[in-house]
């Protein structure tokens, strides 16, 4: 295991508001960041010294970033896996290749996270549509079927009600192989942020309890409103698919609640995670500053939650009713990444609120007028 110590490069791999955040973490202990993204002035780029702009698969710029990084890191998990691993033979990547192509395809992420023992929605895999016509039977409906590949924000999937609906999902195919998994009725969805350095040690952060909105996270909300011992048992499932992966630096786990207390695991993220956000003000570490520590070799620090807090994403449609509004608000931590258009729908930034009362925060959020449908 290398030690990285500031005055030394991290690159990072896409840069998006998560490189940013890690790359602001970053610079606070005075390590320089290199990035690569295939837009200039990225958010990470804004705040990157070396900005290395072409496609995440160019096999150049992955050489030249190896070049002038001392280690190597990635925002997100949709990078090329080959590309990928080739850099991990030249390059110092402590999180390795791995994780990225198991969380990279729906099919190996639920085989995985089944055979580290914890709990997965019934669920079948299917190449084509007619596989899926066949094994529907296995788990019935309703279910939602999910592309294998490159799903995001409930983008490529359908929810089934019944057999006559079935021919909805065809048109999935035409994009990747599919799972289909029985509908859970949640009552709530939680995620747990764990993070791991190579010498095994890790830590969760507090539990979020999130709220979508248009498949979007709209809001997390930390402590998670459950009970101790969802907690529990949330905190073990993230452990046990954690050592399970051999994980190094950040998985989000995100799960369902179920009405009898049961949780059910959802889909992983092999990096931060926006219901992590809130960890900037609100922990003592925060998901960041931890994951610079995980792949820089440092020890770990055992979070704490100063408050309960409240994470709001500001997506393109709500920037100007929130600027407008910035001056009643001066205990909202706003955070918003540098992004040149405020498209509807684009996470633009968030605003966290740290408070004694998430009931109260809940409704103040409300009635600000900055989040309409
Ligand atoms: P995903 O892209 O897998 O995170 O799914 C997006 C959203 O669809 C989730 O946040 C849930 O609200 C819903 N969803 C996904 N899978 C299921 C399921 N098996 N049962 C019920 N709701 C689901």
């Amino acid at each position: 295991m290398k030690t990285i110590l500031p005055g030394q490069t991290i690159g990072i791999i896409g840069g998006g508001q998560l490189g940013r955040m890690m790359g602001v973490a970053a610079k606070e202990a005075g390590f320089r960041i290199a990035v690569l993204d295939p837009t200039t002035d990225s958010p990470c780029g804004q705040i990157a010294d070396i900005e290395i702009v072409a496609p995440y698969n160019d096999e150049h710029a992955l050489e030249e970033l190896s070049k002038v990084s001392d280690v190597i890191t990635f925002e997100f998990e949709n990078i090329d896996y080959e590309g990928l691993k080739r850099l991990t033979e030249k390059a110092y990547v402590p999180q390795g290749a791995e994780l990225v192509r198991i969380t990279q395809n729906r099919i190996n992420e639920k085989a995985e996270i089944q055979k580290s023992g914890a709990p997965v929605a019934p669920y079948i895999a299917a190449d084509t549509f007619d596989e899926l016509v066949q094994k529907i039977d296995q788990i019935g409906f309703p279910c939602i079927v999910k592309t294998a590949f490159g799903g995001y924000d409930g983008k490529g999937q359908v929810k089934l009600d019944s057999k006559e609906q079935l021919e909805e999902a065809s048109g999935l195919f035409t994009h990747s192989s599919c799972i289909a998994e029985a509908f859970v009725p949640f009552e709530k969805e939680i995620s747990v942020i764990i993070q791991r350095n190579l010498a095994g040690e890790s830590y969760c952060l507090p539990i979020a309890e999130n709220i979508h909105k248009h498949h979007i996270l709209h809001e997390s909300i930390v402590p998670a409103r459950v009970d101790s011992n969802v907690l529990q048992q949330a905190e073990k499932a993230a452990e046990k698919i954690a050592s399970h992966l051999e994980l190094v630096g950040t998985l989000a786990v995100e799960m369902f609640v179920l009405t009898d207390g049961k949780i059910v695991i959802n889909e992983l993220a092999p990096r931060p995670h926006n219901s992590g956000h809130y960890s900037i003000e609100a922990c003592n570490i925060s998901q960041f500053h931890q994951h610079i520590r995980a792949v820089c070799g440092w020890p770990l620090r055992k979070p704490k939650l100063w408050a309960p807090s409240i994470m709001v994403n500001v997506l393109g449609e709500h920037v100007e009713p929130l600027t407008e509004r910035i001056a009643n608000y001066p205990d909202w931590s706003i955070h918003l990444y540098g992004k040149a258009e405020a498209k509807e729908k684009r996470k633009m930034g968030h605003v966290t609120i740290m408070t004694e009362s998430l009931e109260d925060t809940l409704q103040e959020i409300e009635q600000s007028d900055i989040w309409k449908d």
